[in-house]
């Protein structure tokens, strides 16, 4: 495990950073989260975008080039010497005085970890899991990954709580959009769809990713909202993340999905995602 802030390089235990940070106040920043294969960053390319577009869309001017960020989050990972990791990288506004307004000359505080990623439970993939429903109750602005996660985490929790992996976002004309940390996916009547990439979603790169596997494997797909009642009858059901990949969806609020079990579709969907990576 080893951390990088603000061009400083040393363990979780010796990292400090201010009170008045306002990642730290006001959950007032923006994060990513990269998954390493065979220590190679996966994607590194696209989180940088989308951390871009999430800075851009809070208004926060990235100080560092995608270059840079990469070059610094390469070096913690070759001395830290982790070949499976997960790289969190945060940005957030900076720090001042707790004051709503913040005064455009503060530097934003910069957080790069690298840890091995945990460990996946085998089962999970062979006989799929649980989820538990949740009405929307985040914002409008769920295509920004923002630090400020509390809807995200009491729906994680309540999921947790249930016995389940995932708690999937409702809205109340009964739309599907994502789960608390995961994009999700059905697969019906011969296609797949997963909600398009909206302000309802944040875009997951596992998501374009999948994507992509479907282009290459001839799947039909669309970016089309569907709703929880289509879920509940569909063939195959799936959410997707950088750390879980794709995980099969097999129960639903105590109700069986998808025949109870993993699908063909999602197996080859998530053979194809990892032989594209390679
Ligand atoms: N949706 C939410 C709300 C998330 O927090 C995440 C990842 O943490 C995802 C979707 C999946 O994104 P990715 O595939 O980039 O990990």
């Amino acid at each position: 495990e080893l951390v990088y802030l603000n061009g400083w390089t040393g363990t979780f235990d010796e990292a400090t950073i201010s009170v008045n940070d306002r990642g730290f106040n006001f959950g007032d920043g923006i994060y990513e989260v990269v998954r390493v294969y065979e220590s190679r960053l996966f994607a590194m390319d696209d989180h940088l975008d989308r951390l871009e577009r999430s800075a851009k869309a809070i208004d926060l001017d990235l100080p560092w080039q995608k270059q840079e960020l990469t070059a610094i989050t390469e070096e913690l990972l070759a001395e830290s010497g982790i070949s499976e990791a997960m790289v969190y990288i945060q940005v957030s506004r900076g720090t001042a005085h707790r004051n709503h307004i913040y005064n455009e000359e503060i530097k934003p505080n910069i957080l790069v970890t690298v840890r091995s990623v945990p460990e996946r439970s085998p089962a999970m993939y062979q006989n799929g899991v649980k989820l538990i429903t949740q009405p929307e109750f985040r914002w409008q602005m769920c295509h920004v990954k923002s630090i400020s996660l509390l809807g995200n985490v009491l729906a994680k929790n309540r999921a947790h709580r249930a016995g389940a992996a995932e708690a999937v976002f409702v809205h109340p004309d009964g739309t599907v959009t994502e789960c608390s940390a995961s994009n999700i996916f059905i697969y019906s009547n011969g296609q797949l769809l997963t909600h398009p990439a909206d302000n309802k979603i944040l875009a997951g790169i596992t998501r374009k990713h999948v994507l992509a596997a479907a282009e290459s494997l001839n799947l039909p797909f669309a970016e089309k909202p569907f709703k929880i009642n289509e879920l509940m009858k569909a063939e195959e059901v799936f959410f997707t993340g950088t750390i879980v990949e794709l995980v099969p969806v097999v129960e639903v609020d105590g109700q069986s999905v998808a025949g109870g079990k993993p699908g063909p579709v999602t197996a080859k969907l998530h053979q194809e995602f990892t032989s594209l990576r390679k």
